[in-house]
């Protein structure tokens, strides 16, 4: 039988962020960041509580004005006395060496500052507002992510990769020296704090593009050429399925070659729409490419001309939703819960075969087929539903199986094939 092999990590040197570790064997850690105005402190609290009660494990927030800088230190103390311990990142540009400086709270109450090496300033100004940067991360022992963007790429260097690669007597593309502009700025960039004094091991890297292929170029060369921890994301992903799509498209081919040691799905919600959106998506990207478990996962079979109604989707959705619901309260109660797979499919065809391989799986009747639904559970058929209640009746079944499995608790219907007593009262 062929074997799944195990994907091997590019090796990076672990940087600490607050209690988190990103790199070297840790586990791919999954962060987002806030929408808010910073300056409106109740409501970028309430996001980052979200953020985090939804699995980021790290959350940025913009540091724009003085106002912002202010803020910051009311919102991770608001956030420390409502028992949330999620580390703030500051998002810095163009002023960000003039707002650490002037609001110490501020810098000490950040896990992390991002830098972005083509915001810091203009010319000469350059180079001394980055080090003032660094200089800060070295003050209060901070870590930095140097923070490249396709879209503020570093002009002057741009210009000069250009330059050169004119006089050559083969030049390579555009395309090749905007992606060669972005590594060098990241990496000259980390260089430079080295310089300054800031330990190899407090520097992460990132060099975000908004096309799949050009990101999977970048990041491939910034792994070959560097060890510091590399954030993935794909930049201005887009709303909807789009985002969805062409962030899972560029993260899982990296991350399949062992690249990327923390995610963030950048998705445009949509006007008021749900930011923990980014969360779930980065999660199910890691989830389903056996990288982590965050919660039970739902495999459901699209259906067709054989599914009588749509009974078996609101089926699967609410068996989704009651698990992602129940994993706050799981997740420390029940550990190991996050592995289990609950099959919900829509009829006889596929349905045993996968609900067979699920730890617990249901399989609805289809179109003709007999109106009863069996149930197994670890391989085993245990129960056949029917009836107006085989939804409640199979969430019940899942939350016992919950409680034994990983809990070690009894188990109040008999979840072995021995014990027919819920069939027995389904079938009533
Ligand atoms: S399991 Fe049945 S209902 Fe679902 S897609 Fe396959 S044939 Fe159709």
């Amino acid at each position: 039988m062929m074997e799944r092999s195990a994907i091997a990590r590019h090796p990076t040197r672990p940087v600490r962020v607050g209690d988190v570790v990103i790199g070297g064997t840790a586990p791919i850690v999954v962060q987002s960041m806030t929408n808010t105005d910073t300056v409106d402190i109740a409501a970028t609290v309430a996001q980052i509580q979200a953020l985090a009660v939804a699995g980021s494990e790290l959350v940025r927030v913009t540091v724009n004005t003085a106002k912002a800088a202010a803020a910051v230190c009311a919102i991770r103390a608001t956030l420390d006395r409502a028992n949330c311990a999620v580390p703030l990142i500051g998002d810095f540009h163009f002023n960000g060496h003039k707002l650490l400086a002037d609001h110490p709270d501020c810098a000490q109450a950040l896990a992390k500052y991002r830098i972005n090496p083509g915001n810091v300033g203009k010319g000469s100004k350059r180079d001394p507002q980055f080090a003032m940067m660094i200089e800060q991360a070295l003050r209060y022992d901070k870590p930095v992510r140097i923070g490249v963007n396709w879209g503020s790429l570093d002009q002057a260097l741009l210009a000069r990769l250009m330059d050169e690669n004119a006089k050559r007597a083969t030049p390579d593309s555009a395309d090749a020296v905007m992606r060669e502009a972005l590594i060098a700025s990241a990496l000259g960039s980390a260089r430079q704090a080295e310089d300054i004094g800031l330990p190899h091991e407090r520097i992460l890297l990132s060099c975000k593009v908004s096309n799949v292929q050009d990101l999977i170029i970048v990041y491939r060369e910034l792994a070959r050429r560097s060890d510091y921890p590399l954030h993935l994301g794909l930049t201005e992903a887009g709303m909807g399925s789009k985002g969805v799509v062409a962030s899972t498209g560029a993260l899982a081919v990296l991350l399949q070659e062992g690249i990327g040691d923390t995610i963030r799905v950048s998705l445009t919600p949509e006007p008021n729409g749900d930011r923990t959106k980014e969360v779930q998506v980065a999660q199910e990207i890691l989830q389903t490419m056996g990288l982590r478990s965050f919660a039970p996962m739902v495999t459901a079979c699209p259906g067709c001309g054989r599914t009588t109604s749509t009974y078996f989707q609101e089926l699967a959705g609410r068996i989704q939703i009651y698990l992602r619901a129940s994993m706050s309260a799981w997740r420390a109660q029940y550990p190991g819960v996050e592995t289990m797979q609950v099959a919900v499919m829509g009829c006889v065809v596929n349905g045993p075969g996968e609900s067979k391989l699920a730890n617990i799986g249901i399989s609805l009747p289809g179109t003709g087929e007999i109106p009863v639904a069996p149930v197994f559970v670890d391989g085993q058929k245990t129960a056949t539903l029917k009836g107006d209640r085989i939804a409640e009746e199979f969430i019940a079944i899942v939350t016992d199986y919950v409680r034994a499995t990983y809990g070690g608790e009894p188990a109040t219907s008999n979840l072995r094939p021995a014990a027919k007593s819920i069939a027995l009262k389904a079938l009533a």
